[in-house]
């Protein structure tokens, strides 16, 4: 086995198994760790207590007791994290960030079923005023002095600012795998290219930094190939299970670049410069945009999609849908009427955490990369 495809399977190992990372990561620093919804946290403020921030992203599986207490049009990722709280699979973190920027957080946050405290803020939507940096800061503050008072502990500025560097060197580097991974899909196909990106919720940053820096290296000493297939660009909240990414594997179709919340979203850009870190934190969210739950009354996502397509000389978009996720079905006739003015491929599927069978999608995209070689 190459060196490639040992960090790979390190990498997809700790995405399969994050109670294990969690564990690990408790042995080795006497510390634990600390959940954090979807989609968008200050995770710096988490690591700067010496704690590991995990994502918590639901998971594949059938769904039965959370029924009683969310309706059966909440979107199928919250169905799924609530069907796991109630089995207790988060109850060995320390305590759960949870940001409420849409109806279904929003009820969550009421209901939680484990048994470790949460910790409920806001990220303001009338984002472009200074004022709402100022909310921001606020909101930090609050997460800052309830996360001193439940690991009784307390978070210097230092560390934060220590923590952000750590984090923006992070980004960084996941941004360039995703960019070598588009140039190198005959050695990342769409499921390592995932385990890659998502297995930064389960490790400490810096550790995470050191192995797809590796990663990167060892895959630019390839020559590169010509790509036969077709190369797309994902948007939603999120493209899994992995067996949605298989069918893209099996018709020979590359991701070129994602737009997905729980991928290059997280990372697409820094946290700016700054002297006060909590200032530096609530800005990224000024700074950021493209994403349902950004409000930006300008609408940019739809072009931010056509450069990207553009920029990487991707094929089309295939838009994963999270089933029953308000803010993002309100976003997509807007930019769905762009890319059809921009002449872009797209095909919308839907991403539905319940699911066992494949065979509609797989029809969808088969017909749909069929329909894309006429395309030349
Ligand atoms: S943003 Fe969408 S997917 Fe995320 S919790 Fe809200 S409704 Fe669900």
């Amino acid at each position: 086995m190459n060196r490639i495809e040992t960090i790979l399977n390190e990498l997809t190992e700790i995405t399969k198994n994050p109670t294990k990372a969690v564990e690990d990561f408790t042995k080795k620093t006497g510390k634990g760790a600390v959940g954090v919804m979807p989609v968008y946290a200050p995770e710096e403020i988490i690591h700067a207590a010496g704690y590991l921030p995990v994502g918590i992203w639901g998971g594949q599986g059938s769904i039965k007791k959370a029924r009683t207490y969310l309706p059966p049009f909440a979107c199928s990722i919250m169905q799924s994290v609530m069907e796991k709280q109630i089995e207790g699979a988060y109850d060995n973190l320390k305590a759960v960030l949870i940001s409420v920027p849409c109806d279904t957080l929003k009820c969550i946050s009421q209901k939680w079923k484990g048994t470790s405290p949460t910790i409920t803020f806001t990220h303001p939507q009338n984002r472009k005023i200074e004022g709402a940096n100022k909310f921001l800061v606020e909101e930090f503050k609050i997460i800052k002095n309830k996360l001193e008072t439940i690991l009784d502990l307390e978070i210097t500025d230092e560390a934060i600012e220590k923590s952000i560097e750590i984090y923006n060197e992070n980004r960084n580097v996941t941004r360039e795998f995703v960019k070598i991974a588009a140039e190198y899909p005959h050695v990342i196909d769409p499921i390592n290219r995932h385990a890659v990106v998502k297995s930064r919720y389960f490790m400490e940053k810096a550790q995470h930094t050191a192995l797809v820096r590796e990663l990167n290296e060892e895959i630019t000493k390839i020559e590169k190939k010509e790509w036969k297939g077709k190369k797309v660009v994902l948007t939603g909240i999120t493209a899994e299970p992995d067996e949605l990414l298989e069918i893209f594997k099996e018709y020979d179709i590359a991701i070129a670049a994602d737009d997905l919340a729980q991928e290059s979203k997280q990372f697409r850009i820094d946290v700016p410069e700054g002297d006060d870190p909590l200032y530096r934190l609530a800005k990224w969210w000024q700074e950021f945009d493209g994403c349902s739950l950004a409000t930006n009354v300008d609408k940019p996502r739809g072009q931010m999609l056509i450069d990207m397509v553009k920029e990487n000389n991707a094929d089309a978009v295939i838009i994963c849908m999270m089933k029953f996720c308000d803010p993002e079905e309100f976003d997509y006739p807007i930019y769905y009427q762009q890319l059809q003015d921009a002449s872009i491929s797209n095909i919308y599927i839907e991403i539905d955490q319940e699911t066992t069978s494949f065979e509609q999608i797989r029809t969808r995209i088969n017909s749909f990369s069929e329909m894309l070689q006429d395309i030349v």
